[in-house]
């Protein structure tokens, strides 16, 4: 007889906060990783060692809306869902087109793909360029961290038992002055996980860097992102020259450490990672998208 587990499915964020803080609960939103992570052999239902929570239907975590320049996501929107939002910038969206196949982006969520932490997870990238914040609820108020602080490690995130991650804050968005691109190298252009991944912001100023951002995936336990060898970039004029983007990549090429594993090879992802980062520098200009 198949076991039984306790699964709660409530009509309220306030309610499933109450119980999250009774109870130490799993979190299921769209359950395209929990599902995966805790499978059994074929024909034998996934084991999940604690009760149940869903949280995926609940209204308020799916809202998408502007104060001033920052961008509001509820963390249970789903990748489809997003694709069809007219606030959602676009280099977000093509990003979003390079997560698995329709059917897992109907139901995979932004904040699963958040909370999940992997080290090549797709949207990881975009959301530290893009400076993300993260909004976590809990019966005893909210509290705001930055995305860099809230993942901590492979599938390692900074969130109390009872807490729920709520808003994903993009500031300043929407000021729609940045050029960003998302970059992703995998088997096949979808449906593949990446062995590299790659984002890169840009923001320019008569022909000078005003602001430049870059983040590399699937390369290192999080994502890698340098503030001190971005701010070197601050005030150069564009199109940089070539002993700058030469200067850049050797940084990184100290930083990176990727792994091999069973998707690529260590030599192939940092030299495709700095590939990546050497072409996104060589532009001769940035249009803002
Ligand atoms: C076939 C397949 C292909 C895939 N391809 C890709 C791919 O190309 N790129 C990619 O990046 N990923 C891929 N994934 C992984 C997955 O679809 C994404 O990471 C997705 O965003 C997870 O969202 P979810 O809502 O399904 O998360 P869930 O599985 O529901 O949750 C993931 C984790 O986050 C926690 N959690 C979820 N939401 C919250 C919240 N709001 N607050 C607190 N904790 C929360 C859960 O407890 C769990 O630990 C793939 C998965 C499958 C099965």
């Amino acid at each position: 007889m198949a076991e039984k587990i306790t699964a709660y499915r409530f009509e309220r964020l306030d309610e499933t906060l109450s119980q999250l803080n009774q109870e130490d609960c799993a979190i299921i939103a769209g359950g395209t990783d929990v599902m995966v992570l805790h499978k059994s052999r074929r024909g034998v239902p996934p084991k999940i060692a604690k009760p149940i929570v869903f949280i995926d239907h609940l209204s308020e975590l799916k809202q998408v809306y502007q104060h001033q320049k920052d961008l509001h996501i509820g963390a249970c929107c789903t990748y489809s869902e997003l694709l069809e939002h007219s606030l959602i910038p676009s280099a977000l969206k093509n990003a979003i087109k390079t997560i698995a196949a329709p059917a897992i982006r109907n139901r995979g969520t932004l904040g699963g793909n958040i909370c999940n932490a992997s080290p090549a997870g797709d949207m990881l990238p975009l959301l530290y360029v893009y400076n993300a914040k993260l909004l976590l609820r809990s019966v005893n108020g909210e509290r705001t961290l930055t995305i860099s602080d809230f993942i901590q490690g492979p599938r390692r995130v900074g969130r109390f038992h009872n807490e729920i991650l709520t808003e994903i804050i993009l500031p300043s968005v929407l000021e729609e002055d940045a050029h960003v691109v998302f970059e992703k190298v995998g088997n096949r252009n979808a449906d593949a996980i990446a062995k590299v991944s790659f984002a890169g912001f840009i923001r320019i100023n008569k022909d000078r860097i005003d602001d430049i951002r870059f983040a590399f995936g699937a390369v290192g336990p999080t994502m890698v992102r340098s503030i001190d060898i971005e701010k070197k970039l601050v005030g150069k004029t564009i199109p940089l020259a070539g002993a700058d983007i030469a200067q850049v990549v050797a940084a990184f090429d100290q930083i990176i450490k990727p792994i091999d594993d069973q998707r690529s090879t260590a030599a192939y992802r940092k030299t495709v990672a700095l590939n990546l980062l050497r072409y996104f520098l060589s532009r001769k200009q940035y249009q803002p998208n």
